[in-house]
């Protein structure tokens, strides 16, 4: 990125008293010009304790939803309108509502990559750091729903040793890391530690050493002696990975593990949200003071820091 496009980024914060947030899986360029980067939910924490009036979020739409779910006297934007995520559309309010229909007896956690409508559908919201957590919480007599990503849930049911009903959702993503990928990524690099999403399919996952999520795997990696790591999520979090550890080296399990919504910011996109105040993403009050209750029961059994 020139100089004078940083002194212009520098002077359009300012002037709106903007913060920018990205997430793990944006371009790194996206990434380099952040205030801040991390995982979806401690972004929209930092935006929620931050001062500024104006939140950009280099992310897709779930994760600008909850930042205005948490922020609602802030503004919030999403630099690209059309940057969703293919999970998190996966399951809608009415497809939860008849779920829970089917199962008047059962507590909902959702995934926080889900919209703010089936967050306010949900009893308990959880990330990928503390979905067991969150479930190994909850009654020990009660059914638990967990949507949408039937993934993350397999892992969280091995993990608490609790039966899930699952929705067949899934990150389009991930499930493009194949078992070959491994192999053949292990095969290279024989002394690499193999670190998986929980968000990969399951015979990928049985092939991983560690099993983390984006913000698991930096402490990880920052803590360990290993010099060689095979990463199995999206592509972009190796830009952090090799800034925050430079002796250390990192491949992609796979050149296909990119989220193309993650892609879709620019430095372009970022200028033109903060000139022209784009794109504004609210919530319904309704929705969002019910979607915040789900978030709010989490952080109570997991406190973040
Ligand atoms: S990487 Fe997967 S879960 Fe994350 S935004 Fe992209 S599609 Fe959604």
């Amino acid at each position: 990125m020139t100089e004078q496009l940083i002194k212009r980024i520098e002077k359009l914060k300012t002037e709106r008293h903007a913060v920018i947030l990205a997430h793990n899986y944006q371009p790194g360029e996206i990434q380099d010009l952040a205030d801040f980067t991390g995982d979806s939910l401690g972004l929209s924490i930092q935006a929620s304790r931050t001062d500024a009036d104006v939140i950009v979020f280099c992310g897709v739409r779930f994760m600008a939803e909850t930042a205005a779910i948490l922020s609602p006297d802030k503004t919030v934007l999403l630099p690209e309108k059309t940057a969703g995520c293919p999970m998190a559309d996966m399951i809608n309010a009415e497809q939860l509502r008849q779920l829970k229909r089917e199962n008047p007896d059962a507590l909902v956690v959702c995934y926080v990559n889900s919209s703010a409508e089936v967050k306010a559908e949900s009893d308990y919201c959880c990330t990928s750091a503390n979905a067991v957590e969150v479930v190994n919480s909850l009654p020990e007599d009660k059914r638990i729903i967990f949507v949408p990503d039937r993934h993350l849930g397999q892992f969280v049911a091995e993990r608490s040793g609790r039966g899930l009903i699952l929705w067949p959702g899934y990150c389009t993503t991930h499930v493009l890391i194949t078992v070959d990928d491994i192999k053949a990524a292990r095969a290279k690099y024989p002394d690499a530690i193999v670190m998986a999403h929980p968000e990969c399919t399951e015979p990928v996952k049985e092939l991983a050493d560690e099993l983390l999520s984006t913000g698991q795997m930096l402490k990880f990696a920052a803590k360990s002696t290993a010099k060689r790591f095979i990463i199995a999520t999206e592509k972009g979090i190796i830009h952090t990975l090799k800034k925050q550890n430079p002796e250390a080296e990192f491949y992609p399990a796979s050149e296909r593990a990119i989220c193309p919504n993650m892609k879709k910011i620019t430095i372009d996109k970022v200028i033109a949200s903060l000139e022209n105040m784009q794109y504004k993403i609210t919530v319904d009050e309704t929705i969002r003071v019910k979607a915040k209750k789900a978030l709010d029961r989490m952080v109570e059994i997991l406190p973040v820091k």
